[in-house]
């Protein structure tokens, strides 16, 4: 198990998909996949994605995501409610949230981020029929990544919305709160959306001290991960604390400690002795927490990796090799490595046999 959503082999073809004709073609493809969601939900049969080629009257319905390794277009429509009977007696296949499969690990890696980038932008479609500006109807252009107003001609695109998410440390101690409604004895880092006009650094300051009453100095950036509940990018934060007095915001969080590095370690490893434990695996916060601490990646909780051929690896600012995916394909590992080199991480990336552990 590993960080979900932030690993897709799909080439957008953003050049590409400004060109109707040849988005025809591509919907067109006998190897086309379409994924159908169900609000939050996709379909499963035998553990794996259902995906099925495009009905020709509804040819305007879909987002474009995106062609992989093997050619092959994808794209993405939405279903009727996973809550209406009509649509579960007409297929009776599972039908399974994205959070619960980035816990399961039931689904490569890459398919949890085409999930992720079909489920932010069919939300926004579902929610933008109408224009902002003048009332009128809207109608979608280049795939899915434009709307424009028949009213007043305003285009609108799709939303993403930053969220800075801090770890802060002081004194060999990790602040970490908890929020009411999240599994029993989990902790976290603190996080909160960016506001218009505001520095991610200082975003992440002032969520802090919002939420805590710690004034934080330095924060360093660690990376980031698509959230996709519903349009959210998670920006990550290690931060050094310059006080240490805790002020609880109640209205956002029910408790708030300083942890010490130690007992941080066992909730990690969940041998906590009160059942305490520290952000899901799936989780950037997960990532800072390790980071804060200064952790080699053999320490990761135990997680049962998919049996697979390849894995996909990269070095972290300590020198230490950290595996980031598995999967049978070598073209497809290959992939997804170059896919990081090219977002700019500035770690190393390669592929090695999984046997090689
Ligand atoms: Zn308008």
């Amino acid at each position: 198990m590993s960080l979900a959503f932030v690993f897709s082999a799909l080439d957008r073809c953003a050049n590409q998909r400004t060109d109707a004709a040849w988005l025809v073609a591509q919907r067109a493809a006998p190897d086309v996949r379409v994924v159908r969601f169900s609000g939050d939900a996709v379909r499963l049969s035998g553990g794996a994605l259902v995906t099925t080629a495009v009905p020709v009257e509804s040819a305007a319905a879909e987002v474009f995501l995106g062609v992989d390794g093997t050619g092959a277009p994808w794209f993405a429509r939405a279903e009727p409610g996973a809550d209406d009977p009509a649509a579960r007696r007409a297929d009776p296949r599972e039908l399974v949230d994205l959070r619960s499969l980035a816990v399961s690990g039931a689904l490569p890696a890459a398919e949890l981020g085409l999930l992720a980038q079909a489920r932010s932008l069919l939300h926004w479609h579902a929610r933008h029929a109408f224009c902002a500006v003048c009332g009128a109807a809207t109608a979608a252009l280049e795939g899915g990544y434009r709307r424009r107003c028949a009213g007043c001609g305003a285009e609108h695109f799709p939303r993403t919305d930053p969220v800075a998410i801090t770890v802060v440390r002081h004194e060999g101690k990790l602040l970490l709160g908890r929020q009411r409604p999240w599994p029993r004895g989990m902790y976290s880092a603190l996080a909160g959306f960016v506001e218009p006009g505001e520095t991610l650094e200082d975003a992440a300051r002032r969520e802090v001290f919002e939420e805590a009453g710690v004034r934080v100095g330095e924060v360093r950036y660690v990376g980031s991960q698509p959230w996709p509940f519903p349009a959210s990018l998670m920006l990550g934060f290690v931060g050094e604390a310059r006080s240490a007095e805790l002020a609880i915001d109640a209205h956002e969080l029910e408790d708030a400690r300083w942890f010490p590095a130690a007992e941080v370690r066992q909730m990690l490893a969940h041998t906590h002795p009160d059942g305490l434990w520290a952000a899901h695996p799936i989780a950037l916060a997960h990532v800072l927490v390790r980071e804060a601490l200064g952790l080699p990646a053999e320490d990761a909780p135990a997680a049962v990796p998919p049996a697979a051929a390849f894995r996909v690896m990269r070095q972290d600012d300590n020198g230490n090799r950290v595996e980031i995916a598995r999967t049978n394909d070598r073209a497809h590992a290959e992939a997804v490595a170059t896919a990081f080199e090219q977002r700019g991480h500035k770690q190393l990336y390669w592929v090695e046999p999984s046997s090689a552990d």
